[in-house]
C-alpha cells in the first residue's frame, strides 16, 4: 500500500518562490566590484531571477543546457543560482583561481553554452573565448553602462541589459526533481578535474539538512556571511538553506582580507558565518592586531581542510564565537560531517572539549559513513584504528558528469580518499588525505596532527608535514613552516616544542623554513607542489 501523501518534486524554484512570499522583505547585502556595497530584498532575488529565466527561455536554451559563471559571492550570482536551476538549466560555476588553460579545458567540458563573469575576469574571459567556441552568449555582470567596449569578446551583454529586457513574470517549471541543477568540477590534483552534478532532489535535501540545529541551524534571525566561495561547492548549499530559512545575506565580494570581511560582519552584524581556516586566520591576525571584538558574530563553520586547535581555542576563548568543524567534499555537495557536542560533553573540563570539537564531527542524518581496512574489512568505531573513510548518501556522487573515471562506487559506497577514524559516540577524526599519509616502520602518522601542534606554537603562521623517503623507515615526517612576521623560532625549538604532544617516533625529524605554502585554487594547501619545492631535500636523519 502506498502512502496517501501529495507527491511534489523537490525543485529549487520552490526555495526562491518560499523566500519571497514568506522573508520578502531579508536583506541581501553585497560587497561589489565596484567597491560600494549593495543592498536588496529576497523579492528583489525573486523577481530579477524570473528575469533570468525568461532572458534563457528567449535563447532557446534547453532543459539542462548549461549557464557557467565566474563570479565572486554576490547578488547578480544569487539570482543566477535561482534562475538557472529554477529554469530547468544547469548552473556551472567556474573556478576563476584556475589557470586559463584548465577553465576553458572545462567551460568545452562541460558545454556551457553562456558564461556570465564579473568584470574583474574580464582578462580571464579575453584569455579562454577564442578557445570556447560552443559558449554563444557572454554576460558581463554589470550595468550597461559599464560594458567595456572593444574588449575583443563577441556576443557580450551586460546582465542588466539582459535581463532588463525581461518581464518579470514566469511560471516556474515543474519536472523531475532527479533533473541536474548546478555542477562544480573537483579540483583535480590528479588527472583531468571531474564534475560532480548535483540534483534538484540532492540540494533541496541537503539545504534542509544543512539547516539542523546540530548542523548551520540557519533561522530567519540569522545575518550570514558566507566566505565560502559561490564558484566552489555552492558556498557549501549556504545560499539554497538561506533562501529556506529566510537568512539575511552578506556577501563579501572580492574582498576577503581581514579588515574587510571584519567590517562588513560588524556593518552588517553578521552573526553566522562559514569559511576555510586560511581565510579565517586572516580575520583573527586583524582582530589581535587591533585589539578589536565581535559584537554579533555567534557561530562559525569551518572546514574544506582541518582547523588548527590554536583557531577554535582563539575563536571561543579570546571571542566568543562558537566553531563547528566541519567535513565534507565536491562529491557530497559538500556536508557530510559537523562537529557538536552531545549533552554529556557540557560537564568535561575545557581541554576535554576541545579534543571533541577538533574531530570533524558526527554524520549528518542522511549520509552514512564506514572506515575500510586494507583487506576491505570494515574497522571498529574506537576512535584509534585508521582506515579508509567510505560514504554514501543522498547528496553523495553516483557517478561523475559524462561517467568520467567509470563507476566510482565501491558497493554502493564512495570511497572518499580520505583516512581517518571513528569512535564509539560516532566522533569521525580525518587524519590524513590517503595520498598524504606518511607510513614509518610500518606504522601511520597523522600529518594533521603534526601541523596542529606547530601552528598551536605563537611564531608559526603557516605549517605543512609531508613524508619524507628514509632508507630504513620508508618514511619519515618533516614540517614545512612559514614564520610569523618578525618572529623568531629555532628548528630545535619547535621540535622541542612536540615534546609530551605526541610520542617520541612521530615527532618529525626536521623543520624546514620556508616564505610560503603552496596553495590550491580552493584555499588549501597543495603538498603535491611542496613535495616538488623540496625535491632536492635530504633528511638529516637519512
Ligand atoms: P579538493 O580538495 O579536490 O578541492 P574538495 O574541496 O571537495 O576537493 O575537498 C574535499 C577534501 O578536503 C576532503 O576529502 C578532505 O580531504 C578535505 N577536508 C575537507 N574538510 C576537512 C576538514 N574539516 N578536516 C580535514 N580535511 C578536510
Amino acid at each position: 500500500m502506498l502512502g496517501l501523501m501529495q507527491n511534489q518534486p523537490l525543485l529549487i524554484s520552490a526555495l526562491i518562490t518560499h523566500a519571497e512570499r514568506h522573508h520578502g522583505d531579508g536583506e541581501i547585502v553585497s560587497r561589489r566590484v565596484e567597491g560600494d556595497l549593495h543592498r536588496y530584498q529576497w523579492r528583489d532575488v525573486a523577481r530579477r531571477a524570473r528575469q533570468v529565466a525568461n532572458a534563457l527561455d528567449g535563447m532557446q536554451l534547453l532543459f539542462s543546457d548549461r549557464i557557467a559563471t565566474l563570479a565572486w559571492n554576490g547578488y547578480r550570482h544569487l539570482e543566477l543560482y535561482f534562475g538557472v536551476s529554477g529554469s530547468g538549466r544547469v548552473l556551472h560555476t567556474l573556478n576563476p583561481r584556475l589557470h586559463p588553460d584548465q577553465i576553458a579545458w572545462i567551460a568545452n567540458h562541460a558545454e556551457d553554452q553562456v558564461l556570465c563573469f564579473e568584470l574583474s575576469f574580464l582578462p580571464l574571459v579575453q584569455a579562454i573565448h577564442a578557445r570556447c567556441p560552443g559558449i554563444r552568449q557572454y554576460v558581463a555582470l554589470c550595468e550597461a553602462d559599464r560594458l567595456p567596449v572593444d574588449s575583443g569578446i563577441p556576443h557580450l551583454v551586460s546582465y542588466e541589459a539582459w535581463i532588463g529586457a525581461q518581464g518579470d513574470r514566469y511560471d516556474w517549471p515543474v519536472f523531475d526533481e532527479n533533473s541536474a541543477s548546478s555542477m562544480c568540477y573537483t579540483s583535480g590534483t590528479t588527472g583531468n578535474p571531474k564534475a560532480a552534478l548535483y540534483s534538484q532532489r540532492s540540494t533541496i535535501l541537503h539545504a534542509y539538512a544543512a539547516s539542523l540545529p546540530d548542523v548551520m541551524g540557519l533561522s530567519a534571525r540569522d545575518s550570514v556571511l558566507p566566505v565560502v566561495p559561490m564558484f566552489h561547492v555552492n558556498a557549501w548549499g549556504i545560499p539554497y538553506a538561506a533562501a529556506l530559512n529566510g537568512c539575511k545575506l552578506v556577501f563579501p565580494g572580492p574582498n576577503l582580507d581581514g579588515k574587510s570581511v571584519y567590517e562588513l560582519m560588524e556593518a552588517e552584524q553578521v552573526t553566522f558565518a562559514a569559511g576555510v581556516p586560511t581565510v579565517w586566520q586572516m580575520l583573527l591576525g586583524h582582530l589581535k592586531q587591533n585589539g578589536l571584538r565581535f559584537s554579533s558574530l555567534k557561530r562559525t563553520v569551518i572546514g574544506g581542510s582541518a582547523c588548527p586547535p590554536a583557531m577554535i581555542d582563539a575563536f571561543r576563548e579570546d571571542y566568543g564565537v562558537d566553531v563547528l568543524h566541519a567535513w565534507g567534499m565536491t562529491e557530497m555537495s559538500p556536508l557530510g560531517t559537523l562537529c557538536t557536542l552531545k549533552n554529556r560533553h557540557a560537564g568535561l573540563p575545557a581541554p576535554e572539549q576541545l579534543k571533541i570539537r577538533l574531530k570533524q564531527g558526527r554524520a549528518i542524518f542522511g549520509v552514512d559513513l564506514k572506515i575500510i581496512g586494507d583487506a576491505g574489512e570494515e574497522l571498529p568505531w574506537d576512535g584509534k584504528t585508521f582506515g579508509d573513510l567510505y560514504v554514501k548518501g543522498p547528496w553523495v556522487v553516483r557517478e561523475y558528469f559524462k561517467g568520467d573515471g567509470g563507476d566510482p562506487l565501491i558497493e554502493g559506497w564512495f570511497p572518499t580518499g580520505d583516512v581517518g577514524t571513528i569512535d564509539g559516540e560516532g566522533y569521525l577524526q580525518i587524519t590524513d588525505r590517503s595520498k598524504d599519509v606518511i607510513k614509518s616502520g610500518g606504522e601511520w602518522i597523522s600529518s594533521i596532527d603534526i601541523e596542529n601542534i606547530a601552528m598551536a606554537h605563537p611564531c608559526v603562521q603557516m605549517a605543512a608535514c609531508v613524508g619524507m623517503k628514509h632508507p630504513k623507515w620508508d618514511e619519515r615526517p618533516i614540517v614545512a613552516v612559514v614564520k610569523r612576521p618578525g618572529a623568531e623560532l629555532s628548528r630545535e625549538e619547535l621540535l622541542g616544542f612536540y615534546e609530551g604532544k605526541i610520542a617520541k617516533w612521530q615527532v618529525p625529524d626536521d623543520v624546514v623554513f620556508v616564505e610560503a605554502i603552496p596553495l590550491g585554487a580552493t584555499g588549501k594547501m597543495l603538498k603535491t607542489r611542496l613535495r616538488e619545492q623540496l625535491k632536492d631535500y635530504r633528511l638529516p636523519t637519512a
